[in-house]
């Protein structure tokens, strides 16, 4: 008799998005009159760069021609490609990151999810509280769980880390060694960044008890200050402990084109074995590579012009963040974030719920935000902006926020 996957069944409710999308077309379908303004989910409005454009037009006439046309993709993504990550990502800031190590993917979120695939089922895993769902949803889903406590909600093999004000959202090191820990910075959801000497003391401890940090640095390009590293490599030792994701998405407004790498380095040994093999094993088997066209676009991101182009883009998010900050904190909002990530990260007034929080901003000041509690227990009580909204629109919600308490 056929069987499912059972685990999938131990997932919470419904992935937080669909409820949140829920809600608001309900809103929508019972005040067509309204005009609400999404600042919830983190996907980017601006259009692709015109060097961006120019190089995707070029890539598809190659496509048409039988001298420059592209079949497959080499498994772990084109040369072209792979030398300029490691060149300008790597090299450029001192990391020995060779391309070899780098694997093109169509994003961060697949590989996040399916890292998990090539380590034990019986691995412990740490992640902060609050954080990005896939990490927990994706170790669900293959079982790695334990026995679930219905008291705290968690399940035995899922360590959760505390992020709070207390400690500038910045997990401590667990006392019962995880076998595999998820880290983000810059942070989704509370845009908290590490400086140098703390990320180098988890990759100390990582070391030192034979973990793993699986690093997702999807928002790195958005750390503005001196001291944060953009990449895990930039602390020593970390080539022999940890894994990094990267994404175009956030980086070159990706989100539609699809485009991404993970970081596996040679020197990364679990029980004696080059982790490296098994991930090149995965890749080869169950991926078809990210399109021809697609990574050209992604090698015209290290370009002169490309930069430059995307530098502004990105200043232009940010200057978003300074506006739902600036206005937040001047209307008495106690707010984080913001300054290293496009993520505003604020209390919500009065103890309210973040769901009683997401209801009256829904349908008194017509905003969508995402509620702090979706993220992970510690996130209750909190409220998640992002700066990746029109400039109008982000500015009109500030103003209706301000003028609810
Ligand atoms: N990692 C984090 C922390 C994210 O917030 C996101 C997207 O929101 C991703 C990964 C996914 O990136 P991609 O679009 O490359 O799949």
């Amino acid at each position: 008799m056929t069987t499912i996957n059972r685990n999938y069944q131990k997932l919470p409710g419904s992935y937080l998005f669909s409820t949140i999308g829920r809600k608001v077309r309900a809103y929508e379908s019972a005040h067509p009159e309204k005009r609400v303004i999404r600042l919830g989910i983190g996907d980017v409005t601006q259009p692709l760069a015109p060097k961006i454009l120019e190089t995707l037009h070029k890539a598809v006439e190659e496509m048409g021609d039988a001298e420059t046309f592209k079949g497959y993709a080499p498994d772990l993504g084109y040369e072209f490609l792979r030398n300029a990550i490691a060149e300008n990502d790597y090299a450029a800031r001192g990391c020995g990151i060779s391309a070899n190590e780098i694997f093109v993917s169509d994003g961060a979120k697949c590989d996040c999810g399916n890292i998990q695939e090539i380590f034990g089922p019986e691995n412990v895993i740490a992640v902060c509280d609050p954080v990005y769902p896939v990490y927990v949803d994706s170790n669900v889903m293959a079982g790695r769980t334990g026995s679930f406590d219905p008291a705290s909600q968690m399940f035995e093999k899922v360590v959760y880390m505390p992020c709070t004000k207390e400690n500038g959202f910045l997990p401590e090191l667990p006392e019962t060694v995880p076998d595999l820990i998820y880290l983000c910075f810059p942070n989704n959801p509370t845009g908290a960044a590490i400086k140098k000497e703390g990320l180098q003391k988890w990759v100390d401890y990582a070391n030192e008890h034979g973990s793993v940090i699986l690093y997702d640095s999807a928002y790195e390009a958005y750390i503005s200050e001196e001291g944060v590293p953009h990449s895990i490599y930039e602390c020593e030792g970390a080539e022999t402990c940890a894994i990094e994701f990267r994404s175009f998405s956030k980086t070159a407004g990706f989100t539609g084109l699809r485009l991404g790498y993970t970081v596996v380095p040679e020197a990364l040994t679990v029980e004696g074995v080059r982790v490296w093999e098994l991930w090149a094993r995965r890749h080869g088997t169950k991926y078809n590579g990210a399109p021809y066209i697609v990574q050209r676009a992604g090698e015209a991101v290290y370009s002169g012009e490309g930069r430059r182009q995307i530098r502004t883009q990105i200043a232009w998010y940010m200057e978003n963040a300074r506006i739902i900050a600036d206005g937040l904190s001047a209307a008495g909002y106690e707010v984080y974030g913001g300054v290293n990530a496009p993520y505003i990260w604020l209390r919500t007034p009065g103890m309210m719920t973040s769901w009683e929080f997401f209801d009256e901003l829904l349908e008194t000041a017509n905003v969508v935000g995402t509620p702090g509690s979706g993220f992970g227990p510690h996130g209750e009580h909190y409220f998640r902006l992002t700066a990746f909204g029109r400039r109008e629109d982000t500015v009109e919600a500030i103003a209706r926020i301000r003028k609810l308490h």
